[in-house]
C-alpha cells in the first residue's frame, strides 16, 4: 500500500508589543515570576481587558503579505476551560470572525517548481501563563508573566505533504513575522511554535485520514522529527490493522518519538462565545492603506530584485535574504564595491565568524563600511583574497580598519614586477628536476611552483601575475 502524508500546522507568533494584548503590564521575557501579572492578567473581578492597538496594526500586516483579507470586523470569543495557569478560567481569543482570512505562502521545492499552501485563517489571542514544576517541592508553580501576551495563530490548510514541505512552509511564516518586525520568532524563548497536524490516507483516497495533533514544537528540527515519526508511527497502526485515534500527542525530544497526552476534546467543550467585555475589532479601509504604506519590502520581492539588480545566484539570494538584517547589511556592502565580491564575503567569512561567535548580524564585529574597507583593497590589488581572510579575521578580533593591519603587517600585495620576476627565477632555478617534468608535459608542477613563489613572497605576491610570469618562463 503507497500512503499519502497529510498535514496542517497551527503556527503561533507572539507579537512583539512591549505590553500584553488586554492590559498594560510587560510583555518583556525572563523577568521574577509574577512581576508582570497586573489586574487584568490575574482575572480579578470587575477589571475590563483594553485592546492593544498594535496588535490590530501587526495582524492586519500579516494579512496583506500572506494575500489575505483582512477583516473589516471580527470578534473576541472566550474559549472556557479550567486550567491552574488559565486564572479567568477562560482564554479570549477569536473564533468565528477572526481577522485574517484564506491567504497563501508559496513554496519553492526541491526541483524548483512552486507550491500554494493555503492560510486559512490567522487570529489574535491571549497566551496563558506557565507551570513550574522544578525546584518547587514537590508542588507546581504558576507563573502568570506571560498570561496575556499577545499571539497570532495562523492556520493552514492540510495542504502539506512531507515533513520537509512543513519545515519549508513554518521557515517561510518566521521569515515573513519577521520581516514585518511583528515578532521576534525567538523559538528557545518560546515566541515562535507550532501544533503538527498529521493524517495519512492511501494514495488516491479523497477523503482525510484520522489526525493526531503535535502539541509545541518550538524548533524546526524537531518539527521535521516529530512530524516523520507520527506518519511512520500511523501507517504501522493501519498495517496491523488498528485504527489511528484522534488525540493530541507530546514530542519527546530525548527519545525522539511522540507520547499521547490526551484524547481530542470537541470544539464546542469550549462553550465559545462572543467577549462581552470587548467590542468588535472594526478595520476601515483607510486603516488598512495606512498599514500597506508602512509594509516593507518582503522576502520574495527582495529576493526578485536581488536577482535582477545584482545577478547574484539563488542559493546565495536565498542566504542573503534570510533575514532583514542580513539584507540590509549586504545592500550597505554592496553600495561600496563590486556587488559578488560583497555577496560572497557576505555569505562566506562574515557568515562563518558570526556562527562561530554565535552572533546576530545586527552584532557582527565588522560593520558594513569596515568590510568595504577590506573588499576596496582586494579590488585594488593591495591584498589578494587569500591575505584578505587573515586581515579580516585580524579585523573581527581586534576592531581595528583594514588599511591600518595590512600597513602594520606588511601584508600589502607585491605587484612590483621585479620583486616577483626575482622570486620566480630562483624557484625556478632551485627546482630544476621540478622544471624537467613540467616542460615533458606534467602540467600539474605549475601549482608547485605558484605554491613556492607563493611562500617565498610570504603569500604577498599577485596570484595572477605569479602564473602569468611562471608559464611564461618554464615555456621558453
Ligand atoms: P482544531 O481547531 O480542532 O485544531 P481545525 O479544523 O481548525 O481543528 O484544524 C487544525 C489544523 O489541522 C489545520 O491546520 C488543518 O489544516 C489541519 N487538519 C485538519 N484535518 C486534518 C487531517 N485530516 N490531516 C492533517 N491535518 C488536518
Ligand atoms: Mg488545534
Amino acid at each position: 500500500m503507497q500512503w499519502e502524508v497529510v498535514i496542517g500546522l497551527e503556527v503561533h507568533a507572539q507579537l512583539a508589543t512591549h505590553s500584553k494584548i488586554f492590559s498594560g503590564a510587560s510583555t518583556a521575557y525572563g523577568a521574577e515570576p509574577n512581576t508582570q501579572a497586573d489586574l487584568v492578567t490575574l482575572g480579578y473581578p470587575g477589571v475590563l481587558p483594553v485592546l492593544n492597538q498594535e496588535v490590530v496594526v501587526m495582524a492586519a500586516k500579516f494579512g496583506l503579505a500572506v494575500g489575505a483579507t483582512v477583516a473589516p470586523r471580527s470578534v473576541f470569543a472566550r474559549k472556557n476551560y479550567f486550567y491552574p495557569d488559565l486564572p479567568k478560567g477562560y482564554q479570549i481569543s477569536q473564533y468565528e470572525l477572526p481577522i485574517v482570512e484564506h491567504g497563501h505562502i508559496d513554496l519553492t521545492l526541491e526541483d524548483g517548481s512552486v507550491k500554494r499552501i493555503g492560510i486559512t485563517r490567522a487570529h489574535l489571542e491571549e497566551d496563558a501563563g506557565k507551570s513550574l514544576h522544578e525546584n518547587m517541592g514537590g508542588k507546581t508553580g504558576i507563573d502568570l508573566n506571560r498570561a496575556g501576551t499577545p499571539l497570532l495563530e495562523i492556520v493552514s490548510e492540510p495542504d502539506m505533504r512531507s515533513a520537509k514541505e512543513a519545515v519549508n512552509y513554518m521557515r517561510r511564516i518566521h521569515q515573513i513575522v519577521r520581516y514585518l518586525g511583528i515578532s521576534d520568532g525567538n523559538m528557545q524563548e518560546g515566541s515562535f511554535r507550532c501544533d503538527a497536524n498529521v493524517s495519512v490516507r492511501p494514495v488516491g483516497q479523497q477523503e482525510l485520514g484520522t489526525r493526531t495533533e503535535i502539541k509545541n514544537l518550538n524548533s524546526f528540527r524537531f518539527v521535521e522529527k516529530a512530524i516523520n515519526f507520527e506518519i511512520e508511527r500511523q501507517i504501522e497502526v493501519i498495517e496491523d490493522g488498528g485504527k489511528v485515534v484522534q488525540e493530541t500527542r507530546l514530542y519527546d525530544s530525548d527519545r525522539d518519538e511522540t507520547r499521547s497526552m490526551r484524547g481530542k476534546e470537541e470544539a464546542n467543550d469550549y462553550r465559545y462565545f462572543p467577549d462581552p467585555d470587548l467590542l468588535p475589532v472594526e478595520i476601515s479601509a483607510e486603516f488598512l492603506e495606512s498599514v500597506k504604506a508602512a509594509m516593507p519590502e518582503l522576502p520574495q520581492a527582495k529576493a526578485a530584485r536581488f536577482a535582477a539588480q545584482y545577478g547574484l545566484k539563488s542559493v546565495d539570494i536565498e542566504v542573503l535574504t534570510a533575514a532583514q538584517g542580513t539584507a540590509d547589511y549586504f545592500e550597505a556592502v554592496a553600495a561600496g564595491c563590486d556587488a559578488k565580491l560583497a555577496a560572497n564575503w557576505v555569505t562566506g567569512e562574515l557568515g562563518a565568524a558570526l556562527n562561530r561567535d554565535g552572533l546576530d548580524i545586527a552584532e557582527s564585529r565588522i560593520g558594513p563600511a569596515a568590510l568595504i574597507g577590506l573588499l576596496k583593497r582586494i579590488e585594488d590589488n593591495t591584498v589578494s583574497g587569500k591575505i584578505a581572510k587573515d586581515v579580516f579575521a585580524t579585523m573581527w578580533d581586534e576592531g581595528s580598519d583594514a588599511d591600518a593591519i595590512i600597513n602594520a603587517k606588511g601584508l600589502k600585495q607585491i605587484t612590483d614586477t621585479g620583486a616577483i620576476e626575482a622570486a620566480v627565477d630562483r624557484v625556478i632555478a632551485e627546482n630544476p628536476e621540478q622544471v624537467q617534468q613540467f616542460r615533458e608535459g606534467k602540467d600539474k608542477v605549475l601549482g608547485f611552483f605558484v605554491g613556492q613563489v607563493m611562500k617565498a613572497t610570504q603569500g604577498k605576491a599577485n596570484p595572477g601575475q605569479v602564473n602569468q610570469m611562471l608559464r611564461d618562463k618554464l615555456n621558453s
